[in-house]
């Protein structure tokens, strides 16, 4: 009998977390790494909410509490989240979670037996291809087309959906392209989920970036489009909008009440309960005023530093990048970099092994890594099947200016720098 069971080696896992180690590991021989790999925004948390998050420690608010999430928490999520949609929400709806990650996999599991289908964004965020074949179910990826701004039609959907179709992940602001759908095209995709799908298949609509819109966008739902809030879970959190990735705090509303409940004995099964102090916290986040403006500044910052980076990288001979609405990532086109630096040779010369964990887009992030000192992340990390010949990267511009502008600087030499790419593939270190 094998230690570890056949079904957990099924799950994969986000591979933002796995530079860490590469980068911790340059620092510590003495190099200055421009991290532009991770999801997190770079500011602090703003006042009003630490205070909060203080204040409700001070009162030894430290104990177990509602699994579902605290009453005027879930009241305040069914306020924001309705009013913003035009849409009509109870707090019993609500569950809160510790982020926004766990309601992805907890729905494979609630929904979803053997055999069922998930269709899922690619490129998308890894956690949703990351559970599919853990739960038995079928992957099905929805590839983005970055000439309509990787988003996707009616017509790309309704190719995908069939009588095992189960769960639909759609996520706008897109993480890792920073696409923003339109409201007509969220029209489109609702019209095509009404035509095709049973009403018990479930749309997850991730919207953990619903705050972090550029150039006057708005954030539209696809719950806004009459017939689709009772197929529909939103989720989203606390972690983009307010800057507080390591408060652990996000939330989803699901269609009924009934599933709602599930997931609370989900919540109860893995966790208990979110930590009390900082749902008060989430609390203040959703209703002050202040957040308003803390939310207005650190756009503004992400949007003056997109404008930059993408200017840059479209100045890199090789590559061409679109202007992103939303999010806080850019997703530069790099195949001339790969075709200038005969990086596809390079990878098709690579015995089998090193291939499959390897790609041309992981090898140039490498060769950015350990050789020009910037961290990105390679297409692969976002969605692996049918990916092959897909070759981008996605960059972070949750990072200072000045490090930005340096890290422009080293891509641009990387990308011209053939014979070190050559010297360094020839290595066979650090390829994937
Ligand atoms: N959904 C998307 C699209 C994300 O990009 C992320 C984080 O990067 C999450 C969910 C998870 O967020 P959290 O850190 O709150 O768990």
């Amino acid at each position: 009998m094998a230690l570890i069971s056949n079904q957990i080696q099924l799950i994969r896992s986000e591979n933002a977390f796995k530079v860490g180690p590469y980068i911790r590991g340059l620092e510590a021989e003495g190099h200055k790494i421009v991290k532009c790999n991770l999801g997190e925004p770079d500011f602090p948390l703003p006042t009003h909410i630490r205070n909060e998050v203080k204040r409700q420690l001070d009162l030894d608010n430290t104990h177990y509490t509602d699994p579902q999430g605290i009453l005027p928490l879930r009241k305040a999520i069914a306020k924001y989240i309705g009013e913003a949609r035009d849409i009509k929400l109870t707090p019993e709806q609500v569950v809160v979670f510790p982020g926004g990650k766990p309601p992805i996999g907890f729905c494979q599991q609630v929904y979803c037996d053997p055999g069922d289908e998930v269709i899922f964004p690619s490129p998308g965020f890894p956690i949703y291809e990351s559970f599919i074949q853990y739960v038995g179910a079928k992957p099905v990826p929805l590839h983005l087309r970055e000439e309509i701004g990787f988003s996707f039609r009616g017509a790309d959907l309704e190719k995908l959906i069939t009588p095992r179709t189960k769960l639909i992940y759609i996520n706008f602001p897109s993480n890792p392209t920073g696409g923003v759908a339109t409201k007509d095209q969220l029209v489109e995709i609702a019209d095509v989920i009404k035509k095709k799908c049973r009403p018990d298949v479930r749309i997850y609509s991730d919207e953990i970036y619903e705050h972090i819109l550029f150039d006057g966008v708005k954030n539209h739902s696809i719950t806004s489009v009459p017939g689709m809030l009772e197929r529909t879970i939103i989720a989203t959190g606390a972690s983009k909008s307010y800057s507080w990735t390591g408060g652990r705090i996000g939330w989803a509303v699901f269609p009924t009440v009934e599933e709602a409940k599930i997931f609370t004995n989900l919540n109860i099964n893995y966790f208990s309960c979110i930590a009390p102090y900082n749902q008060e916290g989430a609390r203040v986040a959703i209703e002050s005023p202040e957040s308003k403006t803390t939310i207005a500044a650190m756009c503004k910052a992400f949007q003056e530093r997109r404008d930059l980076v993408v200017s840059k990288l479209n100045a890199i001979p090789g590559i061409q990048c679109q202007l992103p609405k939303g999010a806080f990532y850019v997703f530069p086109n790099i195949a001339g970099v790969v075709k200038n630096l005969r990086i596809d040779e390079a990878y098709k010369s690579l015995p089998e092994d090193l291939k499959k964990q390897t790609s041309p887009s992981t090898l140039f992030q490498m060769f950015l890594l350990y050789k020009y000192y910037v961290a990105t992340m390679d297409r692969k990390s976002f969605g692996q099947l049918g990916t092959e010949g897909m070759h981008y990267l996605r960059l972070s511009i949750a990072t200072g200016m000045e490090d930005l502008k340096t890290g422009m600087q080293q891509m641009e030499k990387a990308a011209a720098d053939t014979k070190g790419f050559a010297a360094f593939i020839e290595k066979r270190e650090h390829l994937f």
